[in-house]
């Protein structure tokens, strides 16, 4: 079938009959949830938190100091994954966001470094995309893994702005090295002196996203901030 074609029913099917998987659309049994066991196989595992200096830390070297990053899928284009994140940001299944935070916590529960970790922190949206959309998927994210591990959540101290805004007078060759938005952190956060922070997000491409937000939270004194993230882009 048109792979087109068979997304857009697949969309439609899980829209109608929420026991459905929400990558394949094949009927849900036993302990599954909101994917069948096929695509919970299919989604592939990075396994970057077991080791150092995984490709995720190494993408973050030499721009901003980083204690440790993780990501938990790989994200193909055209892949499960990909179908996974549609729905949860495009299609209301807000589910999907806590239930992969918890597969996340599930994991990295057992590193050491989990256990450093005061604070987690989603990336924020802007106000007016969180208006569009109604919830922030990092936050589900974010949420989940809370859930199973319960850190302290923190979704107010940062705050995303257009770069518009804030950064008129920058040149335009400025402002094009940057990511399109800029994060503030709230002048009244003296709870996040000192403070070891769990940024996380739901995909990570070039980076400069993760990169802007923990630049913003090391002017906080004494913060130290590592990384979590749902998917990770290959080409
Ligand atoms: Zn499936």
């Amino acid at each position: 079938m048109n792979r087109y074609l068979n997304k857009t029913i697949t969309s439609i099917l899980a829209l109608f009959y929420p026991n459905l998987c929400q990558a394949c659309a094949t009927e849900l049994v036993g302990n599954e949830n909101q994917f069948c066991v096929s695509c919970w196989k299919d989604f592939s595992r990075t396994q970057f938190h077991l080791f150092h200096g995984n490709p995720l830390e190494q993408k973050m070297w030499g721009r901003i100091k980083i204690e440790h990053a993780t990501a938990m899928y790989y994200f193909k284009k055209d892949s499960k994954i990909q179908e996974a994140l549609h729905a949860l940001k495009y299609r209301n299944q807000q589910e999907i966001g806590i239930e992969m935070g918890k597969r996340i916590a599930f994991e990295i529960e057992k590193c050491p470094w989990i256990k450093d970790i005061d604070i987690l922190m989603p990336v924020p949206l802007t106000a007016m995309k969180y208006k569009k959309r109604g919830y922030n998927q990092s936050e589900l994210i974010a949420r989940g893994l809370h859930q199973v591990i319960p850190i302290p959540l923190d979704t107010t101290s940062l705050t995303r702005v257009k770069n518009s805004d804030t950064q008129t007078r920058k040149s335009r060759e400025q402002r094009l090295e940057n990511v399109e938005d800029a994060f503030i952190v709230q002048q009244n956060a003296t709870h996040l002196y000192g403070k070891h922070i769990l940024l996380m997000d739901d995909v990570v491409t070039s980076g400069a996203t993760l990169e802007a937000c923990a630049t913003s939270l090391l002017q906080i004194p004494n913060t130290k901030v590592s990384i979590c993230t749902l998917t990770y882009a290959i080409q």
